[in-house]
């Protein structure tokens, strides 16, 4: 579904991340069932961090909600990277299982890198094998699995600016490989001029105030102002930052200056509500994506 930005004068869109979620859950859910598909997703947790538990819990319970098999390991914080590697060996060579994904971060004493790149890309939901980052850099969207925060975030700028970006200039903020790189390489494969700002960017506001399309990925609470952007520009917001209340009290914030920059963008994510919930649709649609590939190599190859 397509939403119409409003005009930039104190009304804008606001871009409803829950909403747009469920719309893809439920295509996700309508498409098992029709396909008689079984995806299988494996989560793997390390360790009890609370903010991750919840994390793959929520994974988990929207895997099921799907029709998928969704299988969940919780390792203890000490377990040997080798046993680590040897569950992910494992679930690689189990064909019941289409999607693997490793909760980030892991304890100090597991080389994450050598984690993931164990990860039949195949299976790399995450869309964070070496594999899949190549296949995304050099245009092949057909075989990669993207990271599933930036192709949320595609999303939501689709629904509101429809499926052709051509000629439009997009500034993502953050250059991160999960978030900002894969960001900037999905909107110029839908042609989108791309400016990447970073922390040594030099006058990054004024980089921003050039933008139809800005998308920050930062990690510092409010840090795109209403003097950043452009009036009419659409704004997606993937900062997720929690801050300190008066009381004791924390709230959840994003990059963006959400009151001031309203007043000025033609369309905005709130925080939260915007680009947090279709990170996960997107890892449901993945792993989709991923069984529905695996049945085509299996008839293909027999
Ligand atoms: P990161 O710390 O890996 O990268 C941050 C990037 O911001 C860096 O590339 C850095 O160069 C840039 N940066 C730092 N200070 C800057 C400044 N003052 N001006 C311009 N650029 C600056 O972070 P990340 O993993 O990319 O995450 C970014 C934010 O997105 C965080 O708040 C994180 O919590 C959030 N996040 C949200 C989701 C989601 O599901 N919505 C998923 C992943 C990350």
């Amino acid at each position: 579904m397509k939403i119409a930005p409003s005009s930039f004068t104190n009304q804008p869109c606001l871009i409803d991340g829950k909403a747009a979620a469920q719309e893809v859950v439920a295509a996700v859910k309508a498409a098992v069932e029709q396909e008689g598909l079984r995806p299988g997703l494996a989560v793997i947790l390390v360790g009890d961090d609370p903010a991750s538990a919840v994390y793959v819990r929520n994974k988990s319970r929207r895997a099921e909600e799907c029709g998928f098999l969704s299988q969940q390991f919780s390792l203890p914080a000490d377990t040997r990277e080798e046993a680590l590697l040897q569950l992910i060996a494992r679930l690689n060579g189990d064909p019941a299982v289409h999607g693997i994904l490793v909760q980030l971060p892991l304890p100090g004493h597991i080389d994450a890198h050598k984690v993931i790149q164990a990860i039949d890309p195949r299976k790399d939901v995450d869309g964070f094998h070496y594999e899949n980052v190549g296949h995304l850099a050099t245009g092949g969207l057909t075989e990669a699995l993207v990271p599933c925060t930036p192709l949320g975030a595609l999303f939501l700028i689709k629904q509101v600016l429809g499926e052709s970006l051509r000629g439009l200039h997009a500034v993502v903020i953050g250059r991160s490989n999960i978030v900002g790189k894969p960001m900037a390489s999905l909107l110029l494969q839908h042609d989108c001029t791309v400016t990447i700002v970073h922390s040594r960017t030099l006058s990054p506001e004024a980089v921003c105030r050039q933008a139809d399309i800005v998308v920050a990925a930062v990690g510092v609470p409010g840090l795109v102002k209403a003097d950043w952007v452009k009036p009419g520009a659409v704004v997606i917001d993937v900062g997720i930052n929690r801050i300190d209340q008066p009381g004791g009290d924390t709230r959840l914030v994003g990059d963006v200056d959400f009151d001031g920059v309203k007043t000025v963008a033609s369309a905005i994510t709130p925080v939260p509500g915007g680009v947090g919930p279709m990170t996960i649709a997107m890892l449901m649609q993945n792993t989709l994506n991923a069984a529905r590939r695996s049945r085509i190599q299996q008839a293909t190859a027999g």
